[in-house]
């Protein structure tokens, strides 16, 4: 078959649905198409875009960096662009939160960060197993893989692993059931089969199973559980992280800290792929060389992610936009909810309507809303949940006209 761009047009797909379209150009909180049509970006990379397409605040440095003959690969020697990200990224994430963690450049993407999570906290603590939770999602290579809770992209990625107990998320046995008094019971009871675990590693917001939101009170009691039996804490803010929750961490405000801290999509900010893996001092068992990769540590990306910093982190200005931003989706989703009786799930700037038994209204919408020039995902374990991720630096008139057409996309789903 003759492969010109034309037939490619009809078989590009994006991470789980396809969208039809060549783009060609980005800018803000819009991708472009070919032919110069707009979409406005409520997917935003599935969180890899927090300060939108081409921000020029950290395009100019990158061009700079480049242009100044700034090296681009450094394998396991520092440089001036990554000793400068570490600077910063101690002197205005880590030390005003009172956060005392390593960094460690796990590879270039989320699932690395969690890899090496997961094989640090089994090296520390000298146990075999880890535990996770239904619908959670944690990357696609082996590791990360057989953690995920997310049937659907389990199977759908073949054969995983086994070491993982997998535990129910908060929510999953209905509103009245706090699911950690049945993991306390596996776990206080020897017989029980289930082991303690080297960590337990967690989302605070669930994105791809669906935006489910684990309560503070449910995150306090598990870092709890987890202190009581030895076992790690690993928190994976690859989607939630980078401010999309309103504070840099996501659970910041939610009154844990992790042992074990995942993070990747935002951090360059610029959509370049970068990922870190933070953990407490004490747990620095690697020596030199065990957890390696070509790849890790990208210095273009170490140049935007602190241009990002510089930008967004010196204040809470990016945090309290984001939280009038969150109030604005918080009432016209309610409204849109409640005019067809769909639930409505969120935190800072990730939300979902969720259209439980009614699946395919989410897909619809999907679909119809590229037609009128919205990118919007859909995510949950049936694909049922319509998920809004758009750049936290989306103004409020662009957030209204995607919200406007969900509003319009859903009714006609629904009709
Ligand atoms: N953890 C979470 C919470 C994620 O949402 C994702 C990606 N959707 C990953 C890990 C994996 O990241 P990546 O796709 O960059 O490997």
């Amino acid at each position: 078959m003759n492969r010109t761009i034309e037939t490619l047009e009809s078989e590009v797909r994006s991470y789980s649905r396809s969208f039809p379209k060549v783009f060609a150009r980005a800018e803000g909180s819009e991708l472009f198409d070919r032919q110069g049509r707009a979409y406005l970006d409520f997917f935003a990379g599935a969180g890899a875009l927090n300060y939108g397409h081409n921000n020029r605040h950290l395009q100019a440095p990158l061009l700079n960096y480049i242009e100044a003959g700034g090296v681009t690969h450094s394998l396991d020697m520092a440089t001036e662009a990554k000793c400068n990200f570490l600077e910063r990224f101690a002197a205005l994430v880590l030390g005003p939160r009172d956060l005392d963690y390593k960094t460690m450049f796990p590879g270039p993407t989320g699932t690395n960060s969690v890899e090496a999570a997961l094989k640090l906290a089994r090296k520390v603590t000298g146990r075999a197993k880890v535990a996770s939770f239904t619908r959670g999602f944690h990357g696609m290579t082996l590791g990360s893989l057989a953690t995920t809770g997310n049937a659907g992209k389990r199977h759908g990625a073949g054969l995983a692993l086994g070491g993982v107990d997998r535990m129910p998320f908060d929510g999953y046995l209905g509103e009245d059931v706090d699911t950690l008094d049945y993991v306390e019971r596996l776990l206080d009871d020897p017989s029980s089969g289930v082991d303690a675990p080297a960590a337990f590693i967690v989302e605070t917001v669930q994105g791809e199973g669906g935006v489910n939101l684990a309560s503070p009170a449910w995150l306090r009691r598990l870092a709890d559980l987890a202190h009581r039996h030895a076992a790690l804490l690993i928190i994976d803010d690859v989607q939630v992280g980078c401010g999309r929750t309103g504070p840099f961490f996501s659970f910041e405000t939610l009154g844990v800290e992790p042992d074990i801290v995942c993070l990747s999509k935002s951090l360059s900010g610029y959509g370049l792929p970068f990922a870190l893996t933070l953990f407490r001092p004490q747990l620095d068992v690697w020596k030199p060389g065990e957890h390696n990769g070509t790849f890790r540590g990208n210095n273009l990306a170490f140049v935007t992610a602190t241009a990002a910093l510089d930008r967004y982190w010196r204040d809470d200005a990016l945090t309290r936009a984001v939280d009038r931003k969150a109030e604005l989706v918080r009432q016209r989703l309610g409204a849109i909810a409640e005019r067809f009786d769909a639930e409505v799930r969120g935190r800072g700037l990730i939300w979902g309507l969720d259209f439980g038994s009614r699946a395919a209204v989410a897909g619809l919408a999907s679909r119809e809303a590229f037609g009128r020039g919205l990118l919007i995902e859909t995510s949950g374990a049936h694909d049922e949940v319509l998920k809004l991720l758009p750049p936290l630096t989306i103004t409020e008139a662009e957030l209204e006209r995607g919200l406007d057409i969900i509003g319009e996309v859903v009714a006609s789903a629904i009709a």
